[in-house]
């Protein structure tokens, strides 16, 4: 299925993703405040800005969005979207402090995924709910959207994740999984987290219920499900991880020969231009199959393909030689090796899966004595530390965050 052709208006590219900034600017102050939580359906998901796919690639960046609401509206009147921009860093600053979830979710799903192997009951109500015939007409319907457009609004992910968990009695992780293979934005922290959120593993013991009338109410009627789960007991797990030091600026410099690498994280590399970088050459990493052991979708797939695309047309004039766009580590190690590189330089990726690719490309150029350098940004250096603990001890630092981007 083509992305693009299945999903007009998703187009994975920077211009894209800045026509849809504009159009929605107007709307980021009490329209989005009071209309948020309504989900309209396909078509209808007017009173949010749906500009995910672009901020979870960085084919938009949280800065330059934030940057862009607040010309138009003053922080007060523009609060509640600033908040939810804010939601993401501080999910990817939990995580960054906290990776083991990240590796404690994947073993999880790994023994869901054998249990749907032996287990043919399991494997059925599965298979139901990921086709979209549980027989619960909302769930279903969000089933479908979500495969055919590669976006669910918050409030249904928010519902199907309730019902996925209390009402159908799956693991939550195989829902994680079928959100990771179908969202645009999929994203380690904020689907992880998020669906840890909803199971009480989050804010321990404490569940989100979807709840019929709710539903009725923030669909305009179009659903009232019945026979969804009454109660939402919290799922059981462990303490949460000590938390470490988030990551910090690495020493380096753009004198030597070095190469840039594009990864489907950060697609907005000027700040490495700016940082002096002057690469001889570049390539780009793809590793959206390594978002779930099965297999992606086309859809997601494909935008992150032209996402990375579109960036090196951008940046051809300062990139350096065209290397390709790889999802082997192996072919980044030949590449690098051909170009007589003696670092790769790319934007850091949170923990997820492109830092997992990372990892495996570090310890493949070790033995050829080529490095591989991921400053952060800005943003990022300055949110992430401030993860500590929950989001509304984190919201409070939001006056301060701003004022260092110059609000
Ligand atoms: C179970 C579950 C799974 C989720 N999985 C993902 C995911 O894989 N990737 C993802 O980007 N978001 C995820 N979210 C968060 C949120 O639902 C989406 O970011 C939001 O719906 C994107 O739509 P939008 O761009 O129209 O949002 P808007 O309401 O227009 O918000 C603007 C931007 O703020 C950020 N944002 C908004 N709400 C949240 C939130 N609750 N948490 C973190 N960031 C937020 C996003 O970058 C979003 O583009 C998940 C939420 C839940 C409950």
């Amino acid at each position: 299925m083509d992305g693009q052709a299945a999903t007009p208006g998703l187009t994975p590219t920077r211009t894209a993703g800045l026509e849809r900034l504009q159009s929605f600017v107007p709307k980021a102050g009490g329209e989005y405040a009071r209309l948020r939580n309504y989900d309209l359906g396909p078509g209808g998901h007017v009173h949010v800005s749906t500009l995910s796919p672009w901020i979870s690639h960085r084919l938009l960046t949280e800065a330059e969005v934030l940057d862009a609401v607040l010309a138009r509206h003053s922080p007060r009147a523009a609060e509640k979207f600033v908040q939810e921009v804010f939601w993401r860093s501080y999910w990817k600053g939990w995580l960054e402090m906290r990776p083991e979830v990240w590796g404690w979710y994947r073993a999880g799903l790994s023994a869901a995924l054998d249990r749907t192997k032996t287990e043919s009951g399991l494997r059925q109500r599965w298979a139901d709910a990921c086709a979209g015939q549980t027989g619960i007409d909302a769930f279903d319907h969000w089933a479908h959207e979500l495969a055919e457009t590669g976006y669910l609004h918050n409030h249904a992910r928010m519902w199907f994740a309730s019902i996925w968990i209390f009402t159908l009695g799956l693991p939550w992780e195989l829902g994680a999984d079928f959100f990771l293979r179908h969202l645009l934005d999929g994203d380690a922290a904020s689907n992880t987290l998020g669906w840890r959120w909803v199971a009480g593993l989050q804010t321990r013991g404490k569940t989100y219920l979807a709840r019929p009338d709710n539903i009725a109410k923030y669909t305009q009627r179009r659903f009232r499900p019945t026979g969804l789960a009454p109660s939402a007991p919290p799922l059981a797990g462990p303490d949460h991880p000590a938390r470490r030091p988030a990551p910090g600026q690495p020493e380096w410099s753009a004198a030597p020969r070095s190469g840039l690498l594009l990864h489907e994280d950060d697609l907005s590399p000027d700040f490495l231009f700016e940082a002096g970088l002057a690469p001889v050459a570049q390539a780009r990493l793809q590793a959206t199959a390594r978002r779930s052991p099965l297999t992606v979708a086309p859809l997601v797939s494909d935008f992150a393909a032209g996402a990375l695309d579109d960036t090196a047309a951008r940046w051809q004039d300062r990139g350096g030689a065209d290397g390709g766009r790889h999802a082997d580590p192996a072919a980044l190690v030949d590449w690098a090796r051909r170009e007589g590189l003696d670092q790769i330089v790319a934007p850091y990726a949170p923990v997820g899966p492109v830092a997992d690719a990372l990892d495996d490309l570090e310890a493949a150029l070790g033995p050829h004595g080529i490095a591989l350098i991921r400053p952060l940004r800005a943003h990022d250096l300055r949110c992430w530390p401030h993860a500590t603990h929950g989001f509304f001890r984190f919201k409070d630092k939001i006056p301060q965050l701003l004022a260092a981007m110059g609000h």
